[in-house]
């Protein structure tokens, strides 16, 4: 018998932890994080605790209770087990977004998490400039005996657990024990984002992952529609989240649009846009060229960029870190020596204000701080993060600066503030004078209805489920058979 049992990702968007078994083998697709399921329960200041993580997550139902799947060090400190042997196989990725793959640091260690080699390399981001654990687990509630015969807790290197990643090659078909799995690039807002194409020993099953057409790969996204019309689907589960939208612009329009706004900017163009999104970096990358301006990034995007151009496989896709059009900025550090008499302090002092997986970018030839952009802020379109909002009070735009946002529009309250918030500081600097200087130039990684509806009825599954959507109504409009599932539902084949 094969199965699907939806642990996450239907009726809500995102979340995705979908469950197959087959014969022997049991995969999850995805092992994502729901915003809505953690919304109702969590917020900034109010987490799952550190020391009960896996208790707080079950008994909010944000989990689900599987023995054998979880991190032993957190399992066993709860008295859910950890000394058996796992039964899952494996965890096959779309992509690196938090909502597919935020809960992959509860997991043990020695289960496989199979993915493209730019997820492998966004996770890789996430952990070594912050502190997420998705390559390597850090083992709490370990403790060693230390030289003066008193019980420490361990920590640093002492706890480090490598995870078991597996690159797989992006159209290559693989084998886990009794399913055969292709993962097909599409084109969404990350970069190696892939679908699959499953054959189980009762049938073939499409995932969607998240995709769109009016992005840079939209041909892939298409040939992906075409494996799926050539390898008679049983099923596809297929992504609902703007079902109900209207067609957009294209990532293309968002250049020209970004790059229209900047040549008629006198003085800094600012900018916002999701951190982790290459492509949308790409944009506003290409835009400045056009506009003889320098795309000025943060660190951590910087040492994403970093990251890609040391891999043979993608070197070139994307701007290297030291490209002519790239400027690295430097904030201030944590003391903030940067403008500050290093006579005094030494320049030992001025490293130890960064963490260190920042202190390489000091060197670099193009690392720029707020004084280079200060006095030519028409050279430049600078990133500027809603949570480094601050750095504006160093660089101070001159008159006729402009802001672009190229994020998603708020969808909930909390969006909401953070926009005013944005517009209060832009306001504050004269920046946004008028309502028409407010600049939301932004196309959605999913696509519109046409564009899901071409999937459904080009991949000709004999059953669709709706996932990523809380519309399964243009499912249903679009396709005979459709199988809505509840959470924790399963279907058998
Ligand atoms: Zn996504």
């Amino acid at each position: 018998m094969t199965s699907l049992t939806f642990h996450g990702g239907v009726n809500d968007i995102g979340g995705n932890k979908f469950l197959v078994k087959d014969k022997d083998t049991t995969l999850f697709m995805d092992f994502g994080m729901s915003f809505s399921q953690e919304g109702q329960f969590f917020s900034q200041f109010l987490n799952a605790r550190g020391s009960n993580a896996l208790e707080d997550m079950f008994e909010l139902g944000i989990l689900p209770k599987i023995k054998g799947l979880y991190r032993r060090d957190y399992a066993k400190h709860v008295g859910f087990g950890g000394d058996e042997e796992t039964q899952v196989d494996g965890i096959l990725l779309t992509h690196a977004h938090v909502d597919h793959c935020a809960y992959i640091p509860y997991l043990r260690e020695d289960i496989p998490i199979y993915c493209s080699e730019e997820s492998k390399l966004i996770m890789q981001n996430f952990d070594e400039t912050g502190t997420d654990q998705y390559l390597t687990l850090k083992e709490k509630f370990k403790v060693y005996e230390n030289n003066r015969g008193e019980i420490s807790r361990a920590i640093g290197d002492k706890v480090k657990v490598p995870r078991n990643i597996k690159i797989f090659e992006s159209g290559k078909e693989f084998n886990i024990d009794s399913i055969s799995v292709q993962p097909l690039p599409v084109d969404h807002s990350i970069a190696g984002v892939h679908a699959f194409i499953l054959q189980t020993s009762n049938g073939m099953i499409g995932n969607t992952a998240d995709l769109r057409f009016h992005g840079r790969r939209s041909k892939d996204t298409e040939k992906f529609v075409e494996k799926c019309s050539e390898s008679s689907l049983d099923y596809l589960l297929c992504e609902g989240t703007r079902v109900d939208a209207p067609p957009s612009i294209t990532e293309y329009d968002v250049e020209d649009k970004v790059a229209d706004i900047v040549n008629n900017t006198k003085g800094l163009a600012i900018c916002g846009y999701p951190i982790r999104d290459l492509d949308r970096l790409l944009s506003f990358y290409e835009s400045a060229k056009k506009t003889n301006r320098d795309l000025v990034i943060d660190m951590k995007q910087a040492y994403l960029l970093k990251l890609f151009h040391a891999s043979e496989n993608l070197r070139g896709q994307y701007p290297s870190p030291t490209d002519n059009n790239i400027k690295i900025y430097v904030p201030r550090g944590s003391w903030g020596l940067l403008d500050k008499n290093l006579e005094m302090f030494s320049d030992r002092q001025f490293y130890m204000d960064y963490a260190e997986w920042q202190r390489e970018f000091l060197d670099y030839p193009n690392a720029v701080d707020y004084r280079d952009i200060k006095q030519n802020q028409n050279n430049f379109i600078f990133f500027c993060s809603d949570f480094k909002l601050q750095d504006l009070i160093d660089i101070k735009p001159d008159y006729g600066s402009t802001y672009i946002r190229s994020l998603t529009e708020p969808f909930d309250l909390e969006m909401e503030l953070k926009e005013e918030q944005v517009k209060n500081w832009m306001v504050h600097f004269g920046v946004l004078k008028k309502e028409e200087d407010w600049h939301q130039i932004h196309v959605s990684g999913h696509g519109d209805g046409e564009q899901i509806k071409h999937v459904i009825e080009g991949s000709n599954a004999k059953k669709l489920i709706p996932i990523h959507t809380q519309h399964d109504e243009y499912h249903k409009k679009w396709h005979s058979n459709v199988v809505s599932v509840k959470q924790h539902e399963s279907i058998s084949m």
